[in-house]
């Protein structure tokens, strides 16, 4: 009998014969046909980088690939860099892999990886945000294109939040408490403080409040991302720097976006007796709040959140999903419940912005990063 006669055969040889299209390097993760990385963390020739995210996009690369959007964050960010970038949709081919990138709705120019070859679609997603409970546009993140979801048979999926504790209120909602916050401060002469990544959260933030309520200071460190967003076109309101300001009594109505380092700063004192904020996804965690020791936190993330996530993975319509950074167990644990075939990956990924909660130590096991998150829900 020849092999492949036997009706058992075939599909024990497609499963020995199935190539995988993205595989774990000690580099990064690794195309072996494409002989590319992407996000890789150590030094590679050819990178395709999901988003500019420190963790994500990395210096030394020879070469590097990105969707057309990125290009401002990432020269912002990486300086002179030999890149290549491709309009969302737009079709590559390398050495045979057809390469695409697709929006991720997490920053400006966040992309999915999707490679295709041999029959096979493999989707690397990179971080991504998309609203869980529904599809209002309304809830897509403002600053850049919204998540797409790519039909796939291997998914590569993040878990930052994908724990059943994570649900985002409505966007519409937590913008409602922000500038309440801001408006009650600004009526008592006092500056509201507002903490946040510099990139993503702070546009994400300068985006959804209400700018009539009275001026908004941002850090240096903030200013050089505005540019690159106002440059690609996203609709930032007016936005002063601090060293701008000649009548300080200005501040005392002002919104001054920065990022969390300047908690108890010099640079911080300048706005007298602030009430201060932290803006992230880990604000759902009342230990997180109550450690960063700020006036309020509120619950804002470039990630999808548990809703989300599921709603993400199901509409890739993937058989077989690998989850990195975050809460890799319990995803796993979740997808083979529904009957697919789930594994994780081991990445650098979740160094920088959310990704990292901030008060927990970089580098925890990923399922116990918090003292909050031990106690915890079955997955549903
Ligand atoms: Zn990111
Ligand atoms: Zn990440």
């Amino acid at each position: 009998m020849t092999p492949g006669t036997d009706p058992a055969e075939p599909q024990r040889d497609l499963i020995v014969q199935r190539q995988d299209l993205i595989v774990q390097r000690p580099e990064g993760l690794y195309c072996p046909p494409g002989g590319f990385y992407i996000d890789p963390w150590r030094p590679v020739a050819r990178a395709v980088v999901t988003h500019a995210h420190a963790d994500h996009a990395r210096r030394g690369h020879a070469h590097y690939l990105a969707a057309a959007p990125a290009e401002g964050v990432l020269r912002a960010r990486l300086g002179d860099i030999t890149l290549q970038t491709l309009r969302y949709g737009e079709v590559v081919d390398h050495f045979g892999v057809r390469v695409s990138l697709h929006p991720a709705g997490h920053v400006l120019g966040s992309a999915q990886v999707r490679l295709e070859h041999g029959g096979q679609v493999w989707v690397a997603s990179g971080d991504y945000f998309v609203a869980g409970a529904t599809h209002d546009p309304r809830e897509d993140n403002a600053t850049c294109a919204a998540f797409e979801p790519v039909r796939c048979h291997t998914f590569i999926t993040e878990s930052t939040f994908g724990l059943p504790i994570y649900r985002w209120a409505p966007q519409r909602e937590l913008f409602a408490e922000v500038n309440a916050w801001w408006q009650a401060n600004a009526d008592a002469e006092r500056a509201s403080l507002l903490m946040g990544y510099s990139f993503g959260k702070a546009q994400r933030l300068l985006m959804g409040v209400d700018a009539r309520i009275g001026p908004i200071v941002v850090h240096g460190a903030v200013e050089p991302l505005n540019r690159a967003y106002r440059e690609a076109g996203v609709a930032l309101p007016p936005t002063l720097l601090a060293t701008e300001v000649t009548d300080k009594a200005l501040f005392k109505r002002a919104l001054v976006i920065a990022p969390p380092s300047v908690q108890n700063s010099v640079w911080a004192r300048r706005f007298g007796d602030a009430s201060d904020a932290f803006a992230s996804g880990w604000m759902q965690l009342r230990g997180a709040r109550r450690r960063r020791s700020v006036d309020r936190g509120f619950v804002l993330s470039d990630h999808a959140d548990w809703p989300g996530l599921q709603r993400a993975i199901q509409a890739t319509g993937a058989a077989r999903v690998i989850v990195t950074h975050g809460y890799e167990d319990v995803m796993v644990r979740w997808l083979r419940e529904q009957g697919l075939e789930a594994g994780s990956f081991q990445t650098e990924y979740g160094r920088e912005d959310d990704a990292v909660a901030p008060d927990a130590v970089a580098g925890t096991d990923a399922s116990s990063p918090t003292t909050e998150a031990i106690d915890l829900p079955t997955p549903e």
